[in-house]
């Protein structure tokens, strides 16, 4: 795997695909600049060994040319975090942008506009790719988060660059730390999957399912579990065609012998809202008109046991309605428990949507081995899928 740290880029252009698709405010700020920051071990690299930088990202999903959408409104950020006041050009392709190229200095930044303000970037056209290829000698890849897609900027480029293609620090660290716990992990594994739906998981499940010791079922999903047991749900979420889905899963893991561990008791509550009436229950015998929104101490309990004897720790989804608070409890006590187990050596990793805003909502950031700044990406990952964008760079 060739990272940024096999070439010494003094006297170089880095064309590097950044995923700088960060949010911004009505006053268009940067209101999370994450993304940025992920990003910056790899541009401070490129400068320190004496070269240059050209960063293409797309931001939103612009229909054509739309200056809602214009990077120009994150320069001064990435200036900021960068610490090197960035220059812009306002197209991504053709005469002025290789003129701005041509003149850029060793240790400066250049950021491109907009990649979808020109619908070539998503029909991944080989000809935009060529365009853009010509913009660097060495072609970076640091964009996890649309690593997933066949995009001209994220895989066809690559073609162009034979021998002088690489992924970003940040690129390289998603890949191991996703190697770490699929592949090369200290056992016991133990892959915790909540969010709303089986439907969204089936695929990370059946991928997983034989690769690590325990899952922990947790959020909406548990209810087609419980009910394809024979168990009580009350009005609680359901996907009722997988029902079958859900026992041929529980039989895998069976022989497998992969152990799935299901809440036991539920947090109910008789309306979807953060001031419903609540009680605790058990998980198979909610009442009618009722619906678990979040697990129970006795499940948070059972839930920290197994994770306290893990040495490999994937978090994917919320065990609860955590946007509202009284249904986060369940989440937060995982994150405690994670928390405890990867003070404990173990290797934790939480990527996937949901489970991220979560991790950052509740301060755990910093407490597990690694957040992953992919959401398709990375359940694309966990699904065992070849994502493009990785491919490009490895054939
Ligand atoms: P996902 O994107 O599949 O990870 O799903 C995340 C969403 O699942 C969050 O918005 C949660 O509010 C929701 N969720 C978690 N637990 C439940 C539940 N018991 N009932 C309904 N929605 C849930």
């Amino acid at each position: 795997m060739k990272t940024i740290n096999d070439f010494n880029f003094e006297d170089k252009k880095a064309l590097i695909r950044v995923d700088f698709n960060v949010p911004l405010n009505d006053e268009f700020q940067v209101t999370d600049d994450t993304r940025i920051q992920s990003a910056k071990p790899t541009i401070i690299k490129i400068l320190e060994d004496g070269g240059s930088c050209v960063l293409m990202s797309h931001l939103g999903r612009p229909k054509g040319v739309d200056e809602k959408f214009s990077l120009q409104h994150i320069v001064d950020k990435v200036s900021e975090v960068i610490g090197v006041q960035v220059k812009f050009v306002n197209d991504c392709v053709g005469a002025s942008v290789e003129e701005a190229v041509a003149g850029l200095q060793n240790g400066e930044i250049l950021l491109l506009e907009n990649l979808r303000f020109h619908g070539e970037e998503k029909a991944g056209d080989v000809a935009f790719a060529e365009q853009l290829s010509k913009l660097g000698d060495v072609y970076v890849n640091d964009a996890f988060g649309t690593a997933h897609r066949a995009h001209a900027s994220t895989a066809v480029i690559a073609q162009f660059f034979p021998e002088n293609k690489c992924f970003g620090s940040l690129l390289a660290k998603e890949i191991e730390s996703i190697d770490k716990v699929l592949n090369n992990s200290e056992k016991p594994v133990t892959a915790i999957l909540g969010g709303a739906k089986v439907s969204s998981k089936i695929g990370v499940i059946e991928n997983i399912i034989e690769k690590v010791d325990h899952i922990i079922v947790g959020g909406g999903m548990t209810f087609t579990f419980v009910k394809a047991l024979g168990g009580s749900i009350g009005n609680s979420l359901v996907e009722e065609d997988k029902l079958q889905l859900a026992l041929d899963i529980l039989k895998i893991a069976k022989e497998k012998n992969t152990e799935i561990h299901l809440p036991v008791d539920a947090v109910i509550a008789d309306n979807f809202a953060n001031d419903a009436n609540t009680q605790t229950v058990n998980t198979n015998e909610i009442p009618d008109g009722w619906m678990g929104l979040d697990v129970g101490p006795e499940t948070s309990k059972k839930f920290a046991e197994v994770l306290a004897n893990s040495k490999t720790i994937l978090w994917n989804g919320p065990l609860g309605v955590f946007e509202m608070e009284n249904f986060a409890k369940g989440t937060i006590e995982l994150g405690n428990a994670i928390d405890a187990a990867t003070k404990n050596g173990a290797f934790s990793l939480v990527g996937g949507g949901d489970s991220v805003a979560a991790v950052k909502q509740f301060g755990f950031a910093d407490k597990v081995s690694y957040v992953s700044t992919g959401g398709g990406a990375m359940l694309e990952s966990l699904e065992g899928k070849t994502l493009p964008g990785i491919d490009a760079i490895l054939n």
